[in-house]
């Protein structure tokens, strides 16, 4: 089984250099109190790209203390919304003037593509930002026609001190999707990096101070999750805490909340989304749809159509388009331009990819395409396509978080209703057809947070994200991804006092 075209996997030097490595707390960039600093690697060789100061909870309580002091005293939520929302516009402006550079730190760091993290990321974040910016003035209360001679208002106030936690597949956009609402509503921020990707956050945030944004509003964390992100989900002082990462951890950091102050938790975790082809699909337009729903981001994404479903009509021919477009996927160096696909994170995610494709086999799934490492160095593997793939398989069931298209076969929409609910998680779906009706069934029928019908993967500032079942709890961006960054309070007051 040939792999994909073969560009070029000699790394090339990366246009950038990296000026930040220390830990920002209360506006200054710092060494941990430590000492201790951690190394991050270039997925493209294993190579250490930089060493980065480690955090653990004595860092943890000064960013704490900073966020805390902020809040409480300093200038963040006595300022007017207005102000705020000004300095986030700025910002967004300044990150703008820095994206190629920003999006090369986030490619060097992660292997995502640079063409990728330029044209689409780092705008993305830009216009989340925007969007959050143009919230801050217009969030208010309600007045409330209660019974009797009462006049009710609801106050909508910044809950305090965040805590957010972020994973390595998307570094800055889910920063964005975490930090510019929390700010926009008033609050203050303690963010822990993943310790595979503790760059880019570094430089954006420097760019926020640049902006305006107030010493201790924001302080970034770099660091291990059972040491600084443990330390962070337990404190005290904490008011709130924003994760996203792995369902294993989720429940770990619940677990946290719940045996210190329980703070409220909101949750972004894995997927298994299923993507359903009809008889009636455009058969091109969903092989093309489902291999980028699968293959975008190397197949690191929560919400990977990791189950393409496909009616038994056009089965045979979907399979062969499938593998045909896997072999044409051009895998190599994410600097070099046209590559769509750069190595995975690190080797423990390779050797795990390489072990489920393993699996595959053993389990009797048949290899259309790839199956094996690509290149000789760094994390690469090659676009892989099984098919005839059992729901009881492994690969059907498990996150793999890699480059594994897994084609199944079904018969009719009760049937593949029923299989595409069969499993813990309920992030995402997709959904092929002409039919409305189809559609209409299926959009009511998937138990998952999202259905794209007839696309994948559209993300938008404005749309609302997060998961059902085992997926997660609550929900990020739009103004849905507002309201688990306020504490509303009622204010009761007679209408007239009866001792005047
Ligand atoms: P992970 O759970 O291992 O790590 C995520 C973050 O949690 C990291 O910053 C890590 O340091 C921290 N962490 C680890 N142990 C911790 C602990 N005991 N206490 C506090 N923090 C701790 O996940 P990962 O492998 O980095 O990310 C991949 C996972 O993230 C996948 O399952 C993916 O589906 C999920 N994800 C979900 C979304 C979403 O929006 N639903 C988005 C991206 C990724």
């Amino acid at each position: 089984i040939s792999a994909s075209s073969a560009a070029e996997t000699e790394p090339v030097t990366p246009p950038v250099q990296i000026d930040h490595t220390q830990l920002l707390i209360d506006g200054n960039f710092v060494d941990a109190a430590s000492g201790k600093t951690f190394p991050t690697f270039d997925p493209r060789t294993g190579e250490v790209i930089a060493n980065v100061a480690e955090a653990d909870s004595e860092d943890v309580n000064r960013a704490v203390s900073a966020a805390r002091q902020a809040f409480d005293e300093g200038p963040w939520p006595k300022m007017t919304a207005y102000e705020r929302s000004r300095i986030l516009f700025r910002f967004a402006d300044l990150l703008e003037k820095h994206n190629d550079e920003v999006a090369a730190i986030e490619t060097w760091d992660s292997g995502k593509p640079y063409e990728q993290a330029a044209n689409h990321e780092i705008p993305m974040v830009v216009r989340v930002f925007r969007y959050y910016a143009g919230w801050a003035d217009k969030i208010h209360g309600l007045t409330v026609p209660a019974d009797g001679p009462h006049h009710v208002q609801t106050l909508h106030e910044p809950i305090g001190v965040t805590a957010q936690i972020v994973p390595w597949n998307f570094p800055l956009l889910i920063y964005s999707w975490k930090v510019a609402p929390a700010l926009a509503c008033g609050n203050t921020v303690v963010l822990k990096t993943a310790e595979q990707t503790p760059l880019s956050a570094l430089i954006v945030s420097k760019l926020l101070l640049e902006a305006g944004l107030p010493p201790g509003v924001l302080n970034i964390i770099s660091g291990f999750g059972p040491t600084a992100g443990a330390a962070l989900c337990s404190h005290m002082n904490v008011d709130k805490i924003a994760f996203t990462g792995s369902t294993g951890t989720g429940k770990i950091v619940l677990g946290l909340s719940a045996q210190s102050n329980l703070k409220p938790v909101t949750l972004e975790l894995g997927g298994k989304s299923p993507f359903i082809v009809c008889r009636d699909a455009d058969i091109d337009v969903a092989v093309e749809a489902a291999h980028s729903a699968l293959f975008f981001n190397q197949g690191q994404c929560c919400c990977a159509g990791s189950r393409t479903f496909v009616h038994e009509s056009i089965y045979d021919e979907f399979v062969e388009k499938s593998k045909a477009r896997a072999l044409k996927r051009v895998v190599g160096d994410p600097f070099r331009s046209g590559v769509e696909q750069g190595p995975q994170i690190d080797s423990v995610q390779f050797e795990k990819i390489l072990n489920y494709i393993k699996s595959g086999i053993e389990n009797g799934a048949k290899l259309e395409s790839g199956g094996e490492r690509f290149g000789s160095k760094g994390y690469y593997i090659q676009p892989t396509v099984f098919s005839n793939v059992q729901d009881n398989m492994l690969i059907a069931k498990d996150e793999i978080f890699g480059p594994v298209q897994t084609i199944l076969k079904f018969r009719d929409i009760e049937e593949v209703v029923h299989r595409a609910n069969s499993t813990s998680y309920g992030l995402a779906a997709g959904v092929f057809t002409k039919s409305i009706d189809t559609a209409n069934t299926l959009m009511r029928a998937l138990r998952v947070g999202t259905v794209w019908i007839n696309c994948y993967d559209v993300f938008d500032a404005a749309i609302p994200f997060g998961g059902y079942k085992m997926s997660g709890q609550g929900r990020v961006r739009g103004v849905y991804g507002l309201s688990s960054y306020l504490q509303v309070k009622a204010v009761v007051t007679p209408l007239k006092n009866p001792a005047w």
